[in-house]
């Protein structure tokens, strides 16, 4: 069968969620279509495989930034989840939602801050349980990460500094110093492909295609009316719904037409609607101090290698480059100061041994 009501685009944290909510409704058939394979790697079900695979992979689109002018020109590697479960199969596990301003600076009916917390509740399974800013019993598993004496020390150095104490980055007040929640259950990654995918794949009405990808949006007239896969298409009753994540949403969206008119125009694509499709893009800056010691030293003399697998100088060692160790070794603590600026800023602390020390 090559019709359904609805064809999402992109298995990841977007298309996942969609792919359950739209099946719930028995009498709806829907298409999931991922670019990438089933997410049965190893690596990112363990949450220390977040390292493993930042590098350009069969899981990871790998892209590089064009060069930035703010950066000396230097292009930016550019990882993005190519599997089930998209970008949250690969990602950081870091669960700190964007802090209301954020939300209510796009001006946006229905996208405040207030509006959307619903939402975030309804997503939790929250490990402090429900309260006025978390949910329980959602798809979604937030966890506590272990203790560990560094982090203690790095927490209360920030006290010190009369940066307050905050034992949750997702609740009253988004500053401060201490240690957050990670999307994990047991120990284990919850991407949405876990949390979402998985038990609504038992149903008859929704079928997942791996290894497959949208190459068009197939419109008649203004109308989008199935998605374009090789020189086959398939239709949509009722929508596509196009979850390709911040890159290649956009991109599919230009290769149909709809983007900016020269672009377009240049390689030879039909304007079906001029539109500044792809401009805009924000994203984080992040830099890394990694501090090494005697044991790091040595292990760099039997050849560690970065996250993105060169070989190279002791500053690129990092715990990603890691040995062994399963549990949980991401950052545990973090500061967060001047949200409310333009130089708000995030300082995630990661000892390297976390998982042997925790508590
Ligand atoms: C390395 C890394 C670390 C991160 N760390 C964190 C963190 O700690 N905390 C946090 O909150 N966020 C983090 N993020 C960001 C977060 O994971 C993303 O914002 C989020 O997953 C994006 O969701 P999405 O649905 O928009 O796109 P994605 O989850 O990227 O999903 C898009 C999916 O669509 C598929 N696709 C794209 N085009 C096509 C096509 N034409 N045909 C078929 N399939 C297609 C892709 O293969 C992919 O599976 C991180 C992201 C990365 C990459």
């Amino acid at each position: 069968m090559d019709a359904f009501d609805y064809v999402i685009v992109g298995a990841g944290s977007a298309g996942c969620v969609l792919a359950n909510r739209l099946s719930e409704d028995p009498r709806c058939e829907v298409l999931l279509l991922e670019a990438g394979p089933r997410d049965t790697h190893f690596w990112i079900h363990v949450p220390l495989g977040y390292g493993k695979l930042f590098a350009k992979s069969a899981l990871n689109w790998g892209y590089e930034s064009e060069p930035e002018p703010a950066l000396n020109g230097r292009r930016i590697f550019t990882p993005r989840g190519k599997v089930l479960g998209g970008s949250s199969s690969i990602n950081g596990l870091v669960y700190i939602r964007g802090q209301p301003q954020d939300y209510d600076g796009w001006g946006v009916l229905g996208w405040d801050f207030a509006s959307l917390l619903p939402y975030f509740r309804k997503a939790e399974d929250h490990c402090l349980g429900e309260s006025a800013w978390h949910g329980a019993g959602g798809p979604l598993a937030v966890s506590a990460l272990g203790r560990h004496a560094l982090c203690d020390a790095f927490i209360s150095s920030a006290n010190a500094l009369g940066i307050a104490r905050n034992d949750d980055f997702n609740g009253a007040a988004q500053e401060g110093a201490g240690y957050y929640h990670a999307t994990t259950r047991n120990a284990r990654r919850c991407s949405t492909a876990v949390g979402y995918l998985r038990p609504a794949e038992k149903r008859p009405n929704l079928q997942v295609r791996t290894g497959t990808l949208a190459t068009r949006i197939v419109f008649q007239e203004r109308k989008a009316i199935g998605v374009q896969i090789g020189d086959r298409v398939l239709k949509a009753r009722r929508e596509v719904v196009v979850c390709g994540g911040a890159f290649n949403s956009p991109q599919l969206l230009q290769l149909s037409g709809i983007g900016p008119r020269a672009l377009l125009e240049r390689h030879a694509i039909a304007v079906l609607q001029e539109a500044p499709v792809g401009e805009g893009l924000q994203d984080q800056a992040v830099g890394v101090i990694h501090e090494c010691h005697a044991k790091d030293e040595a292990e760099h003399e039997h050849g560690a290698r970065n996250p993105l697998g060169r070989r190279t100088g002791r500053s690129s060692h990092s715990i990603y480059a890691s040995h062994g160790y399963c549990q949980i070794g991401l950052g545990q603590a973090i500061v967060s100061q001047g949200l409310q600026s333009f130089l708000g800023m995030r300082f995630p602390f990661i000892p390297k041994d976390a998982a042997h020390e925790s508590i």
